[in-house]
């Protein structure tokens, strides 16, 4: 089976310019722009350009240049935002995938936050 990408979704529409973004980082393959609803006081989101719904479709399917661009783009960002281990202290990534996964927009996205204690991975259900 193969991942199905919906071209009308909203990160989509960023990429095309149809939207605005509070943008953090661009380059070649990837763009990082801050969370509209932010969680903490870091809450970037980085996206691939490519068409991708999820991590797992991405890490099958993306070129190794886009891998090592997006990858890279994460960590400048974390270094950016001054949550890198570098110097400051710390950030969880979050990449929700699907319905058990609760993903709202289906396009990949990687959530970075940090710039407070972020408590426990998850809420007890
Ligand atoms: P997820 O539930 O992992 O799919 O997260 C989607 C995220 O996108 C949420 O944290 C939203 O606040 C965020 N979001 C939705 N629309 C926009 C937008 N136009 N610009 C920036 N962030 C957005």
């Amino acid at each position: 089976m193969s991942y199905a990408y919906d071209d009308q979704n909203i990160f989509a529409k960023i990429l095309r310019g149809e939207i605005p973004n509070t943008t953090v980082l661009e380059t070649e393959h990837s763009l990082a722009f801050r969370d509209l609803y932010p969680q903490a006081p870091t809450h970037v989101l980085v996206i691939p350009k490519g068409p991708y719904v999820s991590y797992d479709h991405f890490a099958s399917e993306a070129s190794e240049a886009e891998i090592v661009d997006y990858t890279r783009a994460i960590a400048e960002v974390c270094r950016m935002e001054g949550v890198a281990l570098t110097a400051g202290d710390g950030f969880r990534m979050i990449s929700n995938a699907g319905s058990d996964g609760v993903q709202d927009v289906p396009h990949l996205h990687v959530h970075i936050l940090g710039g407070r204690p972020l408590g426990r991975m998850l809420a007890k259900a």
